[in-house]
């Protein structure tokens, strides 16, 4: 929905209050496209639109929004064990994707028991990463 504020140039109804809005009043036309598409406006007196904004302040109260990232919910001091177990989880996987490339898929699949006891030690402290899978 758009609103503009105008000068009334022609007379119609507001459709808040259901009074004329003479030419020469303050005015608010609201535009919008109706459930078929269609363009539509809408007339307000400046004072009945205020007062239904008000309105809308009334019914919407203020809810506080925390921006950026969610904190991580992690035991108390995990958090260096577990930055360490990530830079270890990507070095054996950059390592597996380095074998596969070479053809080495006997080395790679060897490294899967070092990859999964890494993921099972995360699992105690505060959970796998979406990343990495389940
Ligand atoms: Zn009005």
């Amino acid at each position: 929905m758009n609103y503009h504020l105008q000068w009334q140039t022609r007379t119609v109804d507001c459709r808040s209050c259901y009074k004329p809005i003479t030419s020469g009043d303050k005015a608010v036309r609201e535009s919008y496209a109706n459930y078929k598409g269609f363009r539509r406006m809408r007339f307000y007196h400046l004072v009945c639109f205020l007062q239904k904004l008000a309105l809308w302040f009334e019914g919407n109260e203020y809810v506080p929004k925390a921006r950026g990232r969610k904190p991580q919910i992690v035991p108390n001091g995990s958090h260096k064990l577990r930055n360490s177990l990530i830079s270890k989880y990507s070095y054996w996987m950059r390592k597996k994707r380095q074998l596969i490339l070479e053809d080495n898929l006997e080395g790679a699949s060897k490294l899967d028991s070092k990859l999964t006891q890494v993921k099972d030690s995360m699992r105690v402290i505060g959970g796998v990463p979406k990343s990495w899978g389940r």
